[in-house]
């Protein structure tokens, strides 16, 4: 099946989707709609991490920025995510080192961690109010992962001297967790985790202040390169010297070479009721969040005001399942029972993109075009990060953005008609096992 339809698939054109994090989104007026013709010197198309994060650090360097974004800002996934600020990339150290040898892989334990300052830089810079708060629990499923936990500990400690990650045997989790399901596992301080759209509409106000012209319900239809890069939507069309693309997930045919190496998935959340603070103390002792080993990983934090926020399941088509809370809700009462009998107030679905390799897709495309996609479920610090480095290759610095360009990211097999049969088969696969 292609990938076409994500963008329109499932929430109202120009309409934040009914989650908990629109529900208290910082208050932002709306942008005006692209009409007429206009110059810059940079398009960004997309105004999610990467979109935002480009207009952002390339009016810091003094470029006319304009930024279109087919319905509102944050409105991807960058408004609906699990919020987990992550240490590293979706692939681990070791895998790393198995896949590009040990000097790779120092160079992009260096860029993570980069990416997971600059988020809390750009936070504590531009005072963006998004619940930040410390620690990421990451919890095994299954008694024969707790080992590999612990040698993973070691070894970011050993090889990479990162002593804010600390392994967690049984009762050690136990004592954290209210959760009677997992059996070890690794809770790591330096990750953080936060309101997503709040962090994304506070780059927003960010990029406005430093002179970035922000467009909302402005979908860009194509685009072209004769001399300058000539973007047009329904209503108006920009010229500019530079274009980037950032619409990650629902990219689509915009740009089919990186639609070729990526594909979107959905994965959904929900909220429950508030809880009293004994009760949420009792859930998740330190108020950090929490990921899983499954395949289709389990992840789950407390909102401000003390709900569950919890994500769990993942569909591969582009329309979300009529009733999201029925479908997460059986995911968390497996982890949380005791929750059986709690109000679920909200259900959202997002979708993403991941790569074959799961690492990302950064790509200068014809000379004047860059584009960014497929962090694979850790775009919260990677995406804000690829978003600078696109900055830094535009003014003529490309030396971290050649290190990302240069990650293998292959194009899914089967090409463009057995490409979705063929994942599908294989990541149902994979999911069937997290059961076994
Ligand atoms: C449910 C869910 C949970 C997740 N949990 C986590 C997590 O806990 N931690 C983590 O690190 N990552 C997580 N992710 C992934 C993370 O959200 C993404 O990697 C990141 O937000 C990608 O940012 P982006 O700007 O590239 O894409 P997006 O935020 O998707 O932004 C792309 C934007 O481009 C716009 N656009 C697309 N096409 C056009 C067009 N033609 N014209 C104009 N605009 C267009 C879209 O409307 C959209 O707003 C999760 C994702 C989902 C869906």
């Amino acid at each position: 099946m292609p990938a076409g339809g994500f963008l329109h698939a499932n929430d109202a054109p120009g309409a934040y989707p009914p989650s908990y994090y629109a529900a208290t989104a910082t208050p932002h007026a709306p942008c005006p709609s692209l009409a007429g013709s206009v110059q810059a010197d940079v398009c960004v198309v997309g105004g999610g991490y990467t979109g935002l994060s480009a207009a952002l650090h390339l009016a810091e360097r003094g470029f006319d920025v304009v930024l279109l974004e087919a319905h509102r800002l944050g409105w991807g996934a960058s408004g609906r995510n699990g919020g987990q600020l992550n240490t590293g990339f979706r692939r681990d150290q070791p895998a790393l080192e198995a896949l590009l040898g040990q000097a790779t892989a120092q160079q992009l334990w260096q860029l993570a961690e980069a990416a997971k300052a600059l988020v809390k830089q750009l936070i504590g810079r531009h005072q963006i109010a998004c619940d930040l708060k410390p620690g990421i629990i990451d919890a095994a499923h299954r008694p024969r992962h707790v080992e590999g936990y612990r040698r993973y500990v070691e070894h970011l400690q050993q090889a990479y001297g990162y002593e804010q990650i600390r392994f967690l045997d049984r009762p050690a989790l136990q004592a954290q967790l209210g959760s009677p399901t997992y059996h070890g596992g690794c809770r790591d301080d330096g990750a953080v985790h936060l309101h997503p759209l709040n962090y994304a509409l506070g780059l927003a106000r960010a990029a406005a202040a430093a002179g970035v012209r922000l467009f909302e319900q402005s979908e860009v239809r194509r685009w072209q390169v004769p001399r300058a890069c000539r973007i047009e939507t329904a209503a108006g069309v920009v010229e500019a010297r530079y274009l980037v693309l950032a619409g990650n997930g629902y990219l689509d045919g915009l740009a089919p070479s990186v639609a070729r190496r990526i594909m979107p998935i959905n994965n959904f959340i929900i909220a429950t009721e508030p809880f009293d603070q004994a009760t949420a103390r009792q859930l998740i002792r330190d108020d950090v969040a929490v990921t899983d080993s499954r395949f289709v990983v389990n992840y789950f934090r407390l909102s401000a005001d003390r709900r569950l926020l919890f994500g769990g399941g993942e569909t591969y088509r582009s329309r979300f399942p009529a009733d999201i809370a029925s479908f997460v809700r059986p995911r968390m009462l497996q982890v949380l029972p005791q929750l059986a009998g709690c109000r679920i107030d909200y259900g959202w679905g997002g979708t993403l993109a991941i790569t074959m390799s799961r690492l990302p897709y950064l790509a200068r495309l014809a000379g004047p075009v860059f584009a960014a996609a497929g962090y694979s479920g850790q775009g919260v610090a990677i995406a804000t990060l690829a978003g600078q480095v696109i900055a830094e290759a535009v003014a003529g610095t490309a030396e971290r953005f050649d290190v990302m360009a240069g990650l293998p990211v292959p194009e899914f097999p089967g090409g463009t008609r057995l490409r979705w049969p063929l994942q599908v088969l294989a990541m149902t696969y994979y999911a069937l096992r997290d059961r076994l």
